[in-house]
């Protein structure tokens, strides 16, 4: 960081550029101690039923607060998680915390109906042979009901899934955890695939949303989402949207018949108090 007080124009630029050249390399190998000094964080951001605006619950993204380069978005360290591994604790770590905290919403709210969470899962997570235990064992010490949690899995990773990738999904919507497809849209998955995937949530891409940004929005933006919508929905799958960043795009998404909603005009992603004040202020009106 450059010193403020005497520091000159050059220094912030030297900063900047050092910055910009933090290698994936150095990034890679600080990665697992990381994981063991805490300084990963999630933020959640909330998911509403377009029909109301109530809260539903809220999806995980997780953060590393980088002693050096400050708070970097998963953009950054999944990819390189996931090349070393890492990603595997890491998930495990994110799905603890994440239902730690739904079930702290819970017993905070118990009237504002049960709040559900999300937690994004990478593909190399999806074939490691642990993650029906662990996200057994999760639930089970914690306390929370399987139904409140929705897993949200790439569409690109269940592109060509064979059944064993499956298998697993399987058994965790047996038990009544949800299974989304998110981004879903962008992976050129074969619609009638969908049948075969034991997923009970489609989370459109933002690219779609995005073309709803006028009123009255493109209509051929309209079309296609009005298909999606219809044939999930024939499908008995929820559509939840996401990037809704004004009233328009909230206002079109529902009337083409969408479940839920998340975006910037809700709210931002952000610490796990202000879920319950949002959440609170709908309970009591
Ligand atoms: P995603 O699952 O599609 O999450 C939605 C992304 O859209 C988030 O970016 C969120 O901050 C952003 N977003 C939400 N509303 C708006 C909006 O109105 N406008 C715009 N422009 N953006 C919006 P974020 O937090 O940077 O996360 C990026 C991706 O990183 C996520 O995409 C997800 O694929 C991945 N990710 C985040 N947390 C985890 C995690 O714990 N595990 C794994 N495997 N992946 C994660
Ligand atoms: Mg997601
Ligand atoms: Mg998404
Ligand atoms: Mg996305």
């Amino acid at each position: 960081r450059a010193k403020s007080a005497g520091g000159n124009r050059y220094e912030l630029a030297d900063a900047e550029a050092d910055a910009r050249a933090i290698t994936r390399h150095g990034l890679t190998t600080a990665l697992p101690a990381a994981l063991d000094r805490g300084e990963f964080f999630i933020e959640y951001q909330p998911l509403v039923h377009l029909g109301d605006g109530s809260v539903h619950g809220a999806e995980a993204l997780v953060r590393w607060l980088h002693p050096q380069h400050g708070v970097l978005g998963p953009d950054r360290f999944i990819p390189l998680a996931e090349h070393t591994g890492l990603i595997v604790p890491l998930g495990r770590w994110v799905l603890e915390q994440s239902v730690r905290q739904a079930m702290v919403w819970q017993e905070r709210h118990s009237d504002a109906g049960p709040l559900r969470i999300n937690v994004n899962l990478s593909p190399c997570q999806l074939t490691h042979p642990g993650l029906v235990s662990d996200t057994v064992d999760i639930l089970e010490r914690v306390g929370l009901e399987p139904n409140s949690l929705c897993l949200e899995v790439t569409e690109s990773a269940l592109i060509g899934a064979d059944d064993d990738l499956l298998k697993p999904l399987r058994r965790l919507a047996e038990m009544g955890v949800d299974i989304a497809l998110d981004d879903f849209g962008t992976g050129y998955s074969n619609l009638a695939n969908l049948r075969r995937l034991p997923v009970s949530i489609l989370k459109l891409d933002r690219s779609f949303t995005q073309g709803m940004q006028q009123f009255p929005a493109d209509p051929v933006d309209l079309k296609i989402v009005e298909g999606i919508v219809s044939l999930a929905h024939s499908l008995d799958l929820a559509v939840t949207v996401e990037g809704v960043e004004t009233g328009a795009q909230a206002e079109q998404l529902r009337l083409l018949g969408c479940d839920t909603a998340q975006g910037w005009y809700y709210a931002r992603p952000g610490p796990p108090d202000r879920l319950h004040d949002l959440a609170l202020v709908d309970a009591t009106g």
